[in-house]
């Protein structure tokens, strides 16, 4: 396709700026770009909007290396999003990274989508998961009045829901069960300010429900200390304990018997 006037000088921007950069690195460091190359060792896993307003590296002032990034339109952690779960396996796992921010922003347009009942097409099912973060906190949601206030609490609230997500993955999970597991954050960046405002969720959410999100060997890690802070016996490792539904299972059985 031939490109259109505008669109080589647009693409003539960005290479202009992309050199010009490269000289400002070469310049502050001569040896930037050759110790960038050797590889990379993130501290920090981003989760974000792809909303253009809100640069991962700008807003957090961090720089080539320091972290990785995965984006998405209204910064969803969903289950079966294999292209989020691929980021999130190899930064904690591979990368180690140390901290985790699912990172949401007031005036967010995927949210308000959401929120409105107008429908645009294959994006609706990707924002029926903020629909879902309504159903689950309805209550709260309609006794707002103002339809402002109401959006910058959706958003609010979705970036809770998807750090729970976060936390409820099996990565996460079973990455509680090893030393230095990775902290996570959810933020809210404000494109009125540019400030970043930490929800301050992490520990309830990793507390909350993990005798259903939880790893079984997790599970069983606490209850064997509870027995033995009860002076109880520990239960014979030879015998592992039914999973949940096996134990639903019997539980059913009993039930009928
Ligand atoms: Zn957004």
């Amino acid at each position: 396709m031939k490109a259109t006037p505008d669109s080589s000088s647009s693409m003539e921007e960005i290479l202009k700026n992309n050199r010009k950069w490269v000289d400002e690195k070469k310049a502050a460091d001569p040896e930037y770009f050759h110790k960038l190359a050797k590889g990379q060792k993130p501290r920090y896993l981003f989760i974000g909007c792809s909303d253009s307003r809100v640069p991962a590296s700008a807003i957090t002032g961090t720089g080539p290396g320091e972290m990785f990034v995965h984006r998405n339109i209204a910064n969803l952690v969903v289950h079966s999003d294999m292209n989020l779960l691929a980021v999130l396996q190899y930064a904690v796992e591979v990368l180690e990274v140390k901290d985790i921010l699912v990172v949401g922003h007031y005036g967010c347009g995927g949210v308000a989508a959401a929120a409105s009942n107008k429908q645009l097409g294959l994006i609706d099912n990707w924002l029926t998961h903020i629909k879902d973060v309504v159903r689950l906190n309805e209550t709260e949601f309609l006794r707002i009045a103002d339809k402002e206030q109401q959006l910058r609490r959706l958003v609010e609230l979705n970036v809770i829901e998807q750090v729970r997500n976060l936390a409820t993955t099996n990565i996460i999970q079973n990455a509680l069960g090893r030393p230095n597991p990775p902290r996570l954050h959810g933020l809210v960046y404000d494109i009125h300010d540019g400030l970043l405002h930490d929800l301050n969720v992490e520990t309830d959410i990793i507390n909350e429900f993990k005798h259903i999100y939880g790893v079984e060997a997790i599970e069983l890690a606490e209850e064997a200390v509870e027995d033995i802070q009860a002076g109880k016996q520990q239960p014979a490792p030879t015998e592992p304990k039914p999973n949940g539904k096996a134990r639903k299972e019997e539980e059913e059985q009993a039930r009928k018997a």
